[in-house]
C-alpha cells in the first residue's frame, strides 16, 4: 500500500485509499454520493459556512454537517468550550457536573422535557425512547410515518411500502421480520389513515414516533390540525406521542417544532445541535415516564460515553449562543434563498417547489406543491442529481441527495447568501 501521507492526498486518491479499509468508503452511506453519482470530496477542514475540500476548492455548504452546525462550522465558542474541558480530562464514568447543566438547560428550554437522558447519537435517543415507550406502556407496536427516518434502529429500518395500512416488512438485510412487524406504517398527513390503524390496534400501540416535520424525504409540513391530531389520538388510546426533534430541536426554535405548533409530546429525541458538533443525543419527557429508566425504574438504557464532558461542553455551548435573535435570522435567511431560487425557477420555467421552515429547507423538482411523501417521490430525482453536481462547479454543496434538506447556518450571512443564491441560480440554468 502506497505510504504517501494522507494529508497530502486529492479526495479521488483518499476515496480509491478509503474503499480498501472502511466499507464503501465511507463510515455513513449517503456520504457515498450513490444517489447523485459520482464520489465524494473529502473535506480537510470547516470554517463558518464553508468547506474546504482536500483539493483545495473552498464550498460554500448547505449540509452543516447534516444539522449540527447552526452557528456554522468550527464556532469559536463552542471551541473555547471544549478546550476548557479538555484540560479536566476526556472521559470520567462518574457522573461530572456538565451533565447536570446540560440537562438543566435542556428543561428549561423545552416545556415538554421535565427530565432528560443525554446519550451519544439520534439512533440511540429514538431507540431508547421507543423502548421506553414500550416499557412504560406495557405495549409493543410502534407507528412509524413511511419516510420518515429516526436513525437505523431495527424496529425502525421500515420505510417503504404501499398503502397507508400496510404491516411493516424490513427496509435492510439483517433486520429480522419479527421485529418489522411491530412497526406499523402510516401516512403522514393523511388523517383517516391513522385513525383507521388506531381504530384497528389502538390497544396494542405504544407510541407513535413521528419527527414533526417531516425531513429525510426532503422537507414535508403538516396538514392544519394534523399533529393535534396525533396528540388527541394518541391520547384516547393510551398511547404515548415521540416527537423525533433529533433535527428540528434547537434549529427550528428553541423548543423545536412542539414549540412552533404548540403541542406537547410525551417523550422527544434530539441530536445534532444539542451536541454542538460531537457525538451527541438526548432523549426527554414528563417525568413520571422517564422514571420508568433504569436506575429507579425497570427500562435499562445506559452508555459508557453518554453525558460526556467534551460533549456536554459543546452542546452546552451551542444552546447557550441561541435566542430568538438567531431563529428570527435563521429564518428570515431560510425564506430569503427559498424566494429567490422559486422565482428564478419560475423565470427560467423550472418545475420548482421548496418547502421551508426557519433554517431548513427542500428543493423539489415537481410542478406540484409537496404534502406527502407521495408527492415527494413524484419530484424528478435525474434532475436534482444534474442539479446537485451543477451547483458543486459554482462552488456550493448541497445534500448529496434528493431526500435531504437543506441546512442554514447564522454563518450563512447576507454576502454568503447572496453568492449561494447567485451560483444555484446558474446552476438551475445549466443543469435545465
Ligand atoms: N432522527 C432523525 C429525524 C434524523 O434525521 C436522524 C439522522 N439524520 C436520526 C434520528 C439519527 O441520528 P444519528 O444519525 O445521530 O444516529
Amino acid at each position: 500500500r502506497e505510504k504517501r501521507h494522507l494529508l497530502h492526498m486529492n479526495s479521488d486518491e483518499l476515496f480509491q485509499r478509503a474503499r480498501q479499509t472502511i466499507p464503501g468508503g465511507v463510515n455513513s452511506p449517503v456520504r457515498a454520493f450513490r444517489s447523485v453519482g459520482g464520489t465524494p470530496f473529502f473535506t480537510e477542514s470547516a470554517r463558518g459556512a464553508i468547506l474546504t475540500t482536500a483539493d483545495g476548492k473552498d464550498l460554500i455548504d448547505f449540509v452543516c454537517t447534516w444539522g449540527p452546525a447552526i452557528h456554522g462550522h468550527n464556532d469559536p465558542d463552542i471551541r473555547a468550550a471544549v478546550a476548557e474541558a479538555l484540560d479536566k480530562g476526556t472521559s470520567f464514568g462518574t457522573p461530572g457536573p456538565l451533565e447536570v447543566e446540560i440537562a438543566e438547560a435542556v428543561v428549561s428550554r423545552v416545556d415538554s422535557v421535565e427530565k432528560v437522558r443525554m446519550c451519544n447519537s439520534g439512533t440511540e435517543a429514538t431507540m431508547s425512547a421507543i423502548r421506553l415507550a414500550r416499557g412504560y406502556t406495557g405495549r409493543d407496536k410502534i407507528v412509524k410515518f413511511i419516510g420518515c427516518y429516526h436513525g437505523h434502529v431495527d424496529s425502525l429500518l421500515v420505510q417503504a411500502g404501499s398503502g397507508a395500512l400496510t404491516l411493516g416488512k424490513p427496509d435492510s438485510a439483517g433486520v429480522p421480520a419479527s421485529f418489522a412487524a411491530e412497526t406499523l406504517l402510516c401516512a403522514y398527513n393523511n388523517f383517516e389513515a391513522i385513525t383507521e390503524l388506531f381504530s384497528k390496534y389502538g390497544d396494542q400501540i405504544a407510541a407513535i414516533i413521528v419527527e414533526p416535520y417531516p425531513a429525510n424525504c426532503g422537507l414535508i409540513l403538516p396538514l392544519e390540525g394534523y399533529l393535534a391530531h396525533l396528540r388527541k389520538i394518541t391520547q384516547e388510546h393510551g398511547s404515548l406521542l415521540i416527537f423525533d426533534e433529533v433535527m428540528t430541536g434547537f434549529r427550528l426554535a428553541m423548543g423545536g417544532v412542539q414549540e412552533r405548533e404548540g403541542i406537547t409530546p410525551d417523550l422527544s429525541a434530539f441530536g445534532k445541535v444539542i451536541g454542538g458538533g460531537l457525538p451527541v443525543g438526548a432523549f426527554g419527557g414528563r417525568a413520571e415516564i422517564m422514571d420508568y429508566l433504569a436506575p429507579d425504574g425497570p427500562v435499562y438504557q445506559a452508555g459508557t460515553l453518554s453525558g460526556n464532558p467534551l460533549a456536554m461542553a459543546a452542546g452546552l455551548a451551542a444552546l447557550k449562543k441561541l435566542d430568538s435573535g438567531v431563529f428570527q435570522n435563521l429564518e428570515a435567511a431560510g425564506a430569503k434563498i427559498s424566494e429567490a431560487l422559486r422565482s428564478e425557477a419560475k423565470r427560467q420555467g423550472i418545475p420548482l417547489t421548496i418547502n421551508q421552515a426557519g433554517s431548513m429547507f427542500a428543493l423539489f423538482f415537481n410542478p406540484d406543491p409537496v404534502r406527502s411523501f407521495d408527492d415527494v417521490q413524484k419530484s424528478d430525482t435525474e434532475r436534482f442529481s444534474r442539479f446537485f453536481h451543477a451547483a458543486m462547479k459554482e462552488g456550493v454543496y448541497l445534500p448529496p441527495s434528493a431526500y435531504e434538506t437543506c441546512f442554514l447556518s447564522t454563518a450563512h450571512d447576507e454576502d454568503t447568501l447572496d453568492r449561494a443564491i447567485e451560483s444555484l441560480v446558474a446552476a438551475l440554468r445549466t443543469s435545465a
